[in-house]
């Protein structure tokens, strides 16, 4: 028997066969639509809110975004910016600008002018598709008169869906634009695809054409834009599919993981194009939309992060909501803490699994098995034509000692080609031999579980004395108060370094830091103990919901 039909020997067997590796054709992004298009025609793709988009509307869609961007000599080589939360639009300018054989560069729909600026320079990008919402349309005018970015295309979702307005208008705390200047290089959406929608067909090689760029700090900080070819994209789409035991039956998936990361990039969006199912799309993660939506939708699976799952689980609507259509939460991103999960299960009935992935793997590296067995605390095992290895932490050249800690390294079809334009960055991303470092510190457990240990660049010398943050968050986890916690490494004139702890506090508890770090101290090593606990009202957070330690490191050493 094939293994693409008997999905668990992946679980079984973390050491694949050599037959996963062959099991990926070389597949386009376009092609996969289209193949989903010819199978689910009238079948919904997008559920927006209460209306429905079907495959073949929205594939109609792209084809006309397709021509329009052609009309305007957008084609192979040219650079297609998103700028946009997960509406209509999204999907269509998504799949449409790769129809026209450009590549789409994905811009956080939360950036300020100078963040969207630099990423556009550097990626040069040459048209930017935003919406008319106040809270996009005036940062990309600005980045259009102060950077090389040639034109803009401003979709009006309030437009076209008149009974999304309010809703739109809360998620976003702000009004639509109406009115846009009069300037021949801002383009109407409905003007750009006012055409036939018979694209120019354009030849795609899978394996050498880059369908996104996409922007990440990497193992050192430094945003830079991860090259993912069609067949990154498509290979972890079926990847991902393929370890489901029940991906003949369409999904009805939440979408509230923003599609400019590559999580829902692949777990949400193009993993149910391959699949036939509906994205129940919101613009914004508003836990109480998110649980009128599962009902509503009758939800079958809900991708998400650690603390979006908390948010849904704080909220007075979950007793009313009805969870019984979900099948699966699949967590990732963030390490998902065993308590929460437990929580969420608990009340929610369904299965969560925890998987792991970063985006110069186009996604999604590993997971624990849907229906197999879980183990809490790890990311289970690679998916199919995945291989990992463990680097030695300070000599990468060699493996890690056998039972040690290493860093994990991968190789696998969804693994990007490069950096765009950063030579140097790939030089230090792979090794010699071509695997995939991930700055991630990991362990390997008999059954071939992974558990992520830190990551590299978290690490803390204390001294001589290296100190991993995630070790001092997890014992301050286990305290009933605490609810977030990141430690940082702050200066110190002996030590050079030494730990600190930040953290919010569960609702109805009241704790100093003082007295958490009185408990906490004498539970760490000697050299782990932390310089204080400062209890906050709220700790910065990415745009997917992630504890921002980044912005928290910044904030806090400024
Ligand atoms: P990004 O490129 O923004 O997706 O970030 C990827 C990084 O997120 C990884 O290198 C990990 O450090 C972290 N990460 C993702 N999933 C997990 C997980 N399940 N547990 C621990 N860390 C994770």
């Amino acid at each position: 028997e094939a293994p693409v039909n008997s999905p668990f020997s992946w679980s079984t067997n973390y050491r694949h066969p050599a037959e996963w590796d062959q099991i990926f054709a070389p597949l386009s992004l376009p092609d996969m639509l289209a193949a989903s298009v010819a199978r689910k025609g009238d079948a919904p793709m997008l559920d927006f809110m209460g209306r429905h988009f079907s495959y073949a509307e929205v594939a109609g869609g792209a084809e006309r975004v397709a021509r329009g961007l052609q009309s305007l000599g957008i084609g192979k080589g040219s650079r297609v910016g998103l700028f946009l939360p997960n509406v209509p639009h999204y999907v269509a300018a998504y799949y449409g600008a790769l129809a026209a054989g450009a590549t789409v560069v994905n811009f956080s729909p939360l950036y300020t002018v100078a963040e969207l600026e630099a990423q556009v320079e550097d990626s040069g990008t040459e048209i930017l598709f935003t919406m008319s919402a106040s809270a996009l349309l005036p940062t990309a005018l600005e980045v259009l008169d102060g950077s090389s970015l040639e034109r803009l295309v401003v979709g009006s979702v309030a437009g076209a869906l008149p009974a999304a307005k309010s809703v739109l208008y809360r998620l976003f705390r702000r009004r639509e634009v109406t009115a846009l200047p009069d300037d021949p290089r801002v383009i109407r959406f409905s003007a750009l695809t006012d055409n036939d929608g018979a694209p120019i067909p354009v030849a795609i090689d899978p394996e050498q054409d880059v369908a996104l760029i996409q922007y990440t700090g990497g193992t050192t900080g430094t945003p830079k834009g991860a090259m993912l070819t069609h067949q990154n994209l498509t290979a972890n789409a079926r990847q991902v599919n393929i370890i489901d035991p029940d991906h003949d039956a369409p999904d009805r998936i939440l979408g509230v993981l923003p599609f400019f990361h590559v999580f829902a990039n692949t777990c949400v969006l193009n993993r149910t194009i391959l699949n036939g199912g509906t994205i129940a799309m919101l613009p914004r993660f508003d836990a109480k939309q998110a649980l009128q939506t599962i009902t509503r939708t009758r939800a079958t699976a809900l991708p998400g992060v650690p603390t979006m799952y908390q948010a849904l689980l704080d909220h007075p609507d979950l007793a009313s909501t009805d969870f019984s259509s979900l099948r699966v939460c699949i967590s990732g991103g963030a390490p998902m803490p065993a308590e929460l999960r437990e929580k969420f299960v608990a009340a929610t009935g369904a299965s969560l699994v925890e998987g792991y992935g970063l985006t110069e793997s186009a996604g999604v590296v590993a997971t624990n098995p849907y229906d197999g067995p879980v183990k809490a605390g790890t990311i289970g095992q690679p998916i199919p034509a995945t291989h990992i290895r463990l680097l030695d932490k300070e000599d990468p050249s060699k493996d890690a000692p056998a039972g040690e800690p290493g860093e994990l390294a991968v190789k696998g079809p969804q693994v990007m080609r490069g950096y765009w334009n950063r030579p140097e960055a790939d030089k230090d991303s792979f090794t010699a031999d071509g695997w995939l470092r991930t700055g991630d510190v990991a362990t390997i457990d008999g059954d071939g579980y992974i558990a992520i240990v830190d990551r590299l660049k978290d690490m803390i010398a204390v001294g001589g004395f290296k100190v991993y943050p995630s070790v001092i968050e997890a014992r301050l986890h286990q305290h009933p108060a605490v609810k977030e916690a990141i430690v940082l490494g702050v200066p110190d004139a002996y030590h050079g370094e030494m730990p600190k702890a930040f953290v919010t506090l569960e609702d109805g508890f009241e704790v100093s830091g003082e007295a958490l770090a009185a408990w906490l101290n004498p539970q760490l090593g000697k050299h782990e103990r932390v310089v204080g606990v400062e209890v906050r009202g709220a700790l910065p957070k990415t745009m997917i919901g992630k504890l921002d330690r980044k912005a928290l490191r910044a904030e806090a050493s400024g």
